[in-house]
C-alpha cells in the first residue's frame, strides 16, 4: 500500500515524499481512512509506529479542505494533548513537517517556561494547537484559549496522562469540548480506567490495534 492510496491530498503527499515516506505504517494504513470519513478513533499504540502522522495528516487534510472552501478564520480547529513537554514539542514539529504545504498554523504550549511567548503565538492566530493539560487550563483560565470552535480533538498517550495524575485537568478540559467534534484517543495499554474514559470522548469508535 502507498500513501497515495489513502487519498490523502497533494500538498501532504508532497511532504511525505520529501521525508521518504512512502508506505503508511500499519496504524496509518488503519486509522488514516476512518479518520478521513469524520469517524472517531480508539487506537492501540505505542511511540515510534507512525501515531503521530496516523492523526495529523487527517487533520491537517480536513483543516486544508476546509480553507480551500473558504472557512478561513484562524481559531483554534483542533488541539491535541499529550502529557509530556518531549511529545508536544515532537508533535509539533512533526505537524510542521506533514504540513509545510497546508499553509495551516500551528503552535505548541507546555508548562515549566514563561507563557509570554506561548501566548504571542496564539494571539496571531492558529489552527492547531498542541499541549500538555496543566498549561492548557492555566491559559484557557487566563482566558488566552478558548475550545468553541474545536472540531478535531486528540488525547494521546492517555495511559501516561492518567499515571501521571492528570485526569481532573483531562475531564476539566473534556467538559468544556463543542459536543459536535471529531475524537481521537491512543493509549499503549487499554486497563479498564482508560477504557472508561474514552467512552466519555469518543462516540462509535473504530478500534484499532498494532
Ligand atoms: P511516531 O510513532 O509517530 O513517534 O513515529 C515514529 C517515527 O517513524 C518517526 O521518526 C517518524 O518520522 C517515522 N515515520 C512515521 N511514519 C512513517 C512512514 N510512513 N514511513 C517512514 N517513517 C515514518
Amino acid at each position: 500500500m502507498q500513501f497515495k492510496e489513502l487519498q490523502i491530498i497533494e500538498p501532504i503527499l508532497k511532504a511525505l515524499k520529501e521525508e521518504n515516506y512512502t508506505n503508511p505504517t500499519s496504524i496509518q494504513e488503519q486509522a488514516i481512512p476512518p479518520l478521513l470519513e469524520g469517524k472517531d478513533v480508539l487506537g492501540s499504540a505505542q511511540t515510534g509506529t507512525g501515531k503521530t502522522a496516523a492523526f495529523s495528516i487527517p487533520i491537517l487534510q480536513h483543516l486544508y479542505n476546509d480553507r480551500q472552501n473558504g472557512k478561513n478564520s484562524r481559531e483554534i480547529k483542533s488541539i491535541i494533548i499529550t502529557p509530556t513537554r518531549e511529545l508536544a514539542i515532537q508533535i509539533g514539529e512533526s505537524i510542521g513537517i506533514y504540513g509545510k504545504y497546508t499553509g495551516l498554523k500551528h503552535t505548541v504550549i507546555f508548562g515549566g517556561v514563561k507563557q509570554g511567548r506561548q501566548t504571542d503565538a496564539l494571539d496571531r492566530g492558529i489552527d492547531i494547537l498542541v499541549a500538555t493539560p496543566g498549561r492548557l487550563l492555566d491559559l484557557m483560565n487566563q482566558g488566552f484559549i478558548s475550545l468553541k470552535h474545536i472540531e478535531y480533538f486528540v488525547l494521546d498517550e492517555a495511559d501516561r496522562m492518567l499515571d501521571m495524575g492528570f485526569i481532573h485537568d483531562i475531564k476539566k478540559i473534556i467538559a468544556k469540548l463543542p459536543k459536535q467534534r471529531q475524537s481521537l484517543f491512543f493509549s499503549a495499554t487499554m486497563p479498564d480506567n482508560i477504557v472508561e474514559l474514552s467512552n466519555t470522548i469518543l462516540k462509535n469508535p473504530v478500534k484499532i490495534e498494532v
